[in-house]
């Protein structure tokens, strides 16, 4: 005789473990090791899920399982909205050799009514869903992930050789907010690197042509323009926007204690790139001053006045004027300053602080070099000596 759907249903709930509602929120309190399981369908899920939830509809379940749950002994809880679809999918999973699957009873329903705490998806668009998929695939961003790359604040000071490549990327992952600074009229000779801006652009404000290069990117995209050169006038206006990280691509002297200094004060970390020739280097100044109770060291890495507390006096200064450069060098080294932001503002991985990357691209070589805070720095030290800004004005040699 034919079962009914109630006689399979008993079946399988007699197959398998069920765990209730309360134990599991007990279980997940004390941090106990397992994957929970969601098995509802998409739009059920975009409604909320449990705290660390992985979505795997029931539909792909006996698909997408292998892949998903590789570790067949590993702990596992199946939820659905009432108790019923997470039962056949725990025992699809036991069919298929999973040895430790229980199933939530009754389910997220239940769980939302009982005041337990759920998460939900990002607020992000179908068309946001697709433009992003590649990052919402990778468990490290994820849509979560990608929200945060959304409401983000990025400063680019350049929009040069390093900060062609660096806001061309920073745009297309989504950064929601880019803040350009940059003073300078696209010339015919920055074409050579400088990708963001095109034949047609000669003449007009780099950053007039950064912004309609990155608003045809991505529209998602808020560009902030600062048609300014930076100096000890305008860098607390210019800094004070929130943003989460400065990607420094201005590479020259005069600037780099000013943009050294403010960023300490202020706590934001920088992504300095810099290149000559054939070389490139790139570091994350990440500082802060040193906290007023008891003079502890408030940031996670040295910052530049650590390495040159001081400019060098005139006679030994470095000369600013133009250098050759390889047009594929900055290419590499403003991606690997975007890399870096994107890394800060996910919060993944391991920044550049307290490492300079070097690179040499006739030998095609990467280094990594220790650099170390100061405690005697006089900025981010114990006891700093420099509270104002400075303008290092004539400071190159010429
Ligand atoms: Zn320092």
């Amino acid at each position: 005789m034919n079962k009914t759907y109630g006689d399979l249903l008993q079946d399988v709930k007699g197959a398998i473990q069920q765990v209730s509602l309360e134990e599991l929120k007990a279980e997940m309190d004390r941090h106990v090791p397992m994957t929970i399981v969601d098995v509802r369908e998409k739009d059920e899920w975009r409604q909320g899920y449990l705290p660390g939830a992985l979505h795997l509809p029931r539909g792909f379940l006996e698909m997408q399982a292998e892949q998903k749950l590789p570790d067949k002994g590993a702990p596992i809880v199946v939820y659905c909205a009432g108790g019923i679809r997470s039962a056949f999918a725990a025992k699809s999973l036991q069919d298929l050799g999973y040895t430790n699957v229980r199933s939530a009873n009754p389910g997220f329903g239940r769980w939302k009514d009982s005041g337990y705490p759920w998460d939900k998806p990002a607020d992000l668009t179908p068309a946001q869903l697709d433009r992003y998929s590649r990052h919402i695939l990778l468990p490290e961003v994820g849509e979560k992930g990608q929200e945060k790359l959304l409401e983000a604040r990025v400063l680019l000071l350049g929009a040069g050789g390093l900060g062609s490549p660096a806001a061309l990327y920073l745009a297309a992952a989504g950064i929601g907010k880019l803040g350009i600074v940059d003073n300078d009229v696209v010339d015919a000779s920055n074409l050579q690197r400088q990708v963001m801006h095109g034949t047609d652009r000669v003449g007009t404000p780099k950053v007039e042509s950064a912004k309609k290069t990155i608003e045809n990117l991505n529209p998602d995209v808020k560009v902030h323009l600062f048609d300014e050169r930076l100096n000890s006038g305008n860098v607390d206006r210019i800094f004070d926007h929130g943003w989460d990280v400065i990607v420094d691509g201005l590479d020259n002297f005069p600037t780099r204690y000013l943009v050294n200094d403010a960023s300490v004060w202020k706590s934001i970390p920088v992504v300095h790139g810099s290149i000559f020739r054939f070389d490139g280097q790139v570091t994350t100044f990440w500082s802060s001053p040193p906290s007023s109770v008891g003079g502890t060291h408030g940031g996670k890495g040295p910052c530049y006045r650590c390495l040159y507390p001081e400019p060098p006096p005139a006679h030994l200064a470095p000369s600013c004027a133009e250098a050759g450069v390889l047009g594929i060098l900055p290419g590499v080294v403003g991606t690997i300053q975007a890399t870096e932001a994107l890394k800060i503002v996910l919060g993944i991985g391991d920044p550049l602080v307290g490492r300079l990357l070097t690179y040499d691209s006739l030998k095609m070589q990467f280094r990594t070099l220790k650099l170390r805070r100061d405690k005697d720095c006089p900025v981010c030290g114990d006891h700093p000596t420099i509270t104002t800004y400075v303008d290092y004005e004539g400071f190159c040699a010429r």
